[in-house]
């Protein structure tokens, strides 16, 4: 019975990073039929924002990536959101200490360096100092009101297990000293936390970024410790993903662009093109195959064959996988996707008016092909869109195109319109042609673009003729007309 958990904390910011360890979860549970869990860890109150949390939820429906255990869905092993859950790590923490696996520590900071510089001991962390005080001393450093920090009892002994993705590990217990699971103030730690919520809610494996790979010795150990006083089902299995790395051979950090999760939804990626992408980092279907949807993933996932090696992001990439995800998409879907973008630019009215469906409908064939994102439809479909009187001209493409010469294309053009009985793209087509090139002898390549800009605006939109009918005549020979003014 295969449980996995992806537990974000609610900060704001949803790095892809993260989103790819909630990929592969969701990947090995649907591959084995397992539950996979969602838990959200906001302890760290000062940090946590009620937005994160939503932005959380959102995220998640949004990519697709669906839930059996969580907030929303409920489950025999929450409440799923660590606030909720105080009264059980207390307790916990309080087993712990009276079974003797944790002990209060004294200690400040300050007096642990002075120990280390004068012992010259290269080791960082706790010494072990307050492991085995007497009692006098116990005594003492509460007679001065110290409060004491809840902290775990390592064993001397080194910590082997095998990871998932890269095999056996082992950490040296002098790179594993006894941590902090309170606070002074009680408050409990990423530390206790987690491992405590993986052991309760029964969770099989842990799958996340390699980043966290140093506190894994303190779970194992810790998870032993709960195992033994009857929490729990024992040491669940660890995989790593590898590290992701942005610019600089550095770490993929919130600074870099295309880390944040917002950037895709907001510029109009699609959910199964960026899940794409992020599966491959570490992992791939086959040799010879980039593009795949999450269901094939899905079926073909095999944490064994996730790359230990460092993943490098490339936006580039991400881009074009999304671009395939486009071409995937029937018309009839991608009319729908794309009608949010067009009102939040204002082009089109909320609700989508029938009349604006209907010339988008007909606009998609021209559209579907040329755009890689959701978003650049705003830009491909603002000129059969705008208002009439709120149309401009790229004053750039503008100055570059519609020079002496080019007015007198767009004159030529205006008269070889007005004359058309039948407004067709191929009608449209065959008379400009035979009126700009027969007629003015120019050479194909540079016919059009003056009337390109007369009607779009801009030196780039979709195929002209088409433009032009989806346009209709009036508004065709109108702007055609304003060009020359
Ligand atoms: N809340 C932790 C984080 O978001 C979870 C880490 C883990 O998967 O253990 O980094």
């Amino acid at each position: 019975d295969v449980r996995v958990r992806f537990p974000p904390s609610p900060t704001g910011f949803i790095h892809v990073g993260n989103v790819r360890s909630a990929l592969f979860n969701w990947a090995f549970a649907r591959h084995f039929g397992g539950t996979m869990v969602l838990r959200i860890e906001d302890t760290d109150l000062a940090r946590n924002t009620a937005e994160g949390y939503d932005s959380i939820l959102d995220s998640l429906r949004w990519l697709g990536i669906d839930w059996d255990e969580g907030p929303e869905v409920g489950g025999k092993f929450g409440p799923y959101q660590q606030s909720e859950r105080f009264e059980t790590y207390a307790e916990v923490a309080e087993r712990l200490r009276s079974a003797g696996k944790a002990y209060h520590c004294y200690c400040t900071n300050d007096e642990v360096e002075a120990r280390r510089k004068a012992s010259g001991s290269k080791t960082m962390g706790y010494d072990g100092f307050c492991r085995d005080l007497s009692p006098e001393q116990r005594f003492a450093f509460n007679e001065e009101e110290r409060p004491p920090v809840l902290r775990f009892r390592m064993p001397d002994a080194p910590i082997t297990f095998t990871d998932l993705v890269r095999g056996e590990v082992t950490f040296l217990p002098e790179n594993v000293p006894d941590f902090a699971l309170l606070r002074a103030t009680g408050d409990p730690l990423y530390t206790l936390v987690n491992p405590v919520d993986d052991a309760l809610m029964e969770i099989t494996h842990v799958l996340r970024g390699e980043d966290l790979l140093s506190s894994t010795p303190r779970q194992i150990v810790l998870h032993e410790a709960l195992h033994e006083l009857g929490l729990g089902r024992g040491v669940p299995r660890f995989g790593h993903l590898p590290i992701v790395m942005g610019e600089g051979n550095k770490r993929l950090s919130k600074r870099d662009l295309g880390s944040g999760l917002s950037e895709y939804v907001d510029r109009g990626f699609l959910p199964e093109g960026i899940l794409n992408y992020l599966a491959l980092l570490g992992w791939g279907i086959a040799e010879d195959r980039d593009v795949f949807t999450m269901d094939e993933m899905a079926e073909a996932f095999d944490i064994q064959r996730v790359n230990p090696n460092p993943a490098r992001f490339d936006l580039k990439k991400c881009e074009a996988i999304n671009a395939s995800h486009m071409r995937l998409i029937s018309l009839e879907d991608m009319t729908g996707r794309v009608v949010p973008f067009l009102t939040r630019a204002g082009l089109v009215e909320d609700p989508i008016t029938e009349e604006q469906w209907t010339l988008l409908e007909a606009a998609m064939p021209v559209v579907h092909e040329r755009i890689n994102t959701l978003g650049e439809s705003v830009d491909m479909l603002a000129f059969l869109f705008v208002a009439e009187d709120s149309f401009t001209r790229d004053q750039t493409d503008v100055e570059k195109v519609l020079t002496e010469d080019g007015r007198s294309v767009v004159r030529a053009s205006y008269d070889a319109l007005a004359a058309l009985p039948e407004w067709s793209t191929t009608a449209i087509e065959e008379a400009l042609r035979a009126a700009l090139v027969k007629g003015l002898g120019l050479k194909p390549r540079n016919a059009f673009g003056p009337v390109r800009v007369a009607v779009t605006g801009r030196r780039i939109s979709p195929p002209l003729f088409e433009s032009l009918e989806l346009l209709g005549r009036e508004r065709s020979l109108a702007r055609l007309e304003s060009a020359l003014a």
